[in-house]
């Protein structure tokens, strides 16, 4: 069960929630493109719609419109291929208490056995994390009480300390938002408003995992969500409170600086963008190599390339056409139909490379799929040389906590020495950023984060097999099949 999805929700009294949650959705797309869903409440009754899809094949004019209600919450789940079905997709609900509950979640559980148990659930009937969460949330003795009124509240603060991994959740009953993030804030959830700018007073409120659905809607960003905090919106206004035990730490996932963010959201303080151009730099520092043209690789490489051509001094120049209306390619099951989908959805700009040495800027390297077939197409396209370079340590460990990093096993880089990964997938040269010019460029002073991909080292207790595999045969027979391909 991995799942790094995207959650979104509006308070917004006299407006019409299901429009702006989809708008909402619609920029949050690129966390999950499996399924897509709301739940929207009238104040009396909550309605929920989600189906398999893109948020824009999922939603339209008809369906929002029979969404009626100012208070909404939306997720679109993003998910390794075998666990994408319709049971998995959200917000899960819950027929509690007057009119039930909504709960949306971005991040993986890392004791889901243990909460498995403890509502009694029994396995067939378990299909995702997040509905083990609301399960557990839905047995709280709070909704059995006479006056429910904030039993929602009270329940989630009751059972919250049991829950450990990575969550960002939002959730609704039929009056009020919530939203709260693990006590790691290991995934992004921020605060919006809609202000009334004539009085300063404020008419609604928005939570989103990252800022940059809320200039799309026109809310303003008001802050990120602290670590462990929980956030209750209703018609007496915002509370926020901190029901965990543990101490708060701030450890947000590094991969959402390197990847998975958008470019113009808001995290720890700083527009993602420019912390990645500013990795390009410090990478073009560390692993300069003399060539003619610097090219990234769309879209997520381009920042880092721009950054690499400003400090090297090396022309910028696009070598590659993305077909923008191909899905990831990452979670497709087998190395065979990965690679042959990272040639679909890129193709060389022949006249731009040939005969050129061409430096090729990457975020990530984690099977290292992308990087060969691109070095095999653009040779078979006439580039001299190719030199790859990644604005981000190679990944050597699992996520647990939500992003799609795959078992050890598949891990190139775990599995051989750095300096063999350059033959494996055919590049002249390979050079990956350092962690301290990553920490570098983001430079949130003060701030924390779960590097655990990167480093093996994970702020919360992991299930026990993680340790790197060394010299798996499964890598091998990848540079086998790269060859062959
Ligand atoms: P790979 O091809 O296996 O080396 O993966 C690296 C490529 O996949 C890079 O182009 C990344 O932008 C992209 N990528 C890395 N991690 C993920 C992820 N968890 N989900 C989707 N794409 C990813």
């Amino acid at each position: 069960m991995k799942e790094a999805c995207g959650v979104f929700g509006v308070y917004y009294p006299g407006n019409r929630a299901s429009y702006l949650t989809y708008d909402g959705l619609f920029t949050l797309q690129h966390r999950g493109q499996e399924s897509a869903g709301m739940a929207v409440s009238d104040g009396q009754t909550i309605t929920v719609f989600k189906e398999m899809g893109l948020v824009s094949n999922v939603f339209n004019e008809t369906i929002l419109t029979t969404l009626e209600g100012f208070l909404s919450i939306g997720h679109t789940r993003y998910s390794t291929t075998g666990s994408s079905t319709w049971a998995n997709a959200q917000p899960a609900y819950r027929p509690m208490g007057h009119a039930g509950f909504a709960l949306a979640h971005n991040g993986n559980l890392t004791n889901v056995d243990r909460l498995v148990e403890k509502v009694g659930m029994m396995p067939g009937m378990v299909t995702s994390d997040s509905d083990v969460l609301a399960e557990l949330i839905s047995k709280s003795s709070f909704f059995s009480g006479k006056d429910q009124t904030h039993a929602l509240e009270k329940a989630v603060g009751e059972v919250i300390n049991d829950v450990e991994g990575a969550y960002s959740l939002v959730l609704m009953d039929a009056y009020r938002l919530m939203g709260i993030r693990d006590p790691n804030g290991l995934r992004p959830l921020c605060l919006g408003v809609f202000k009334d700018e004539s009085t300063d007073s404020e008419l609604g409120w928005v939570l989103s995992s990252e800022s940059a659905a809320l200039n799309v809607i026109g809310a303003k960003f008001v802050r990120e969500i602290e670590p462990g905090e929980l956030i209750v919106i209703d018609e007496t206004g915002i509370k926020s409170y901190f029901p965990f035990i543990v101490e708060p730490k701030e450890k947000l996932c590094i991969f959402e600086f390197v990847y998975f963010s958008r470019p113009d959201s808001i995290l720890y303080n700083r527009e993602v963008h420019g912390t990645r151009r500013r990795m390009g730099e410090l990478l073009a520092i560390e692993h300069g190599v003399d060539a003619d043209m610097v090219m990234g690789v769309p879209d997520s490489g381009i920042p880092a390339a721009e950054g690499y051509s400003k400090h090297s001094g090396i022309p910028y120049g696009q070598g590659l056409v993305k077909n923008r209306y191909i899905g990831r390619t990452f979670i497709y099951p087998t190395q065979e139909q990965r690679y042959k989908n990272v040639r679909r959805k890129l193709t060389p700009l022949k006249e731009n490379i040939v005969g050129k040495r061409l430096i090729v800027v990457d975020d990530s390297f984690v099977r290292g799929t992308t990087s060969s077939a691109l070095i095999k197409m653009l040779r078979e396209a006439g580039a001299k040389e190719v030199h790859m370079r990644f604005s981000s340590p190679p990944f050597k460990w699992p996520c647990f906590y939500g992003i799609d990093i795959p078992t050890k096993d598949e891990l190139l880089a775990a599995n051989v020495e750095i300096d063999e990964i350059a033959s494996i997938i055919g590049a002249d040269s390979v050079g990956f950023l350092s962690l301290k010019s990553l920490m570098e460029a983001i430079n949130a002073q003060g701030k924390e984060f779960c590097n655990g991909c990167l480093t093996g080292s994970y702020p919360s207790p992991v299930p026990t097999d993680a340790k790197p595999a060394i010299k798996m045969p499964a890598t091998i027979s990848d540079a086998k099949l790269f060859e062959k391909l």
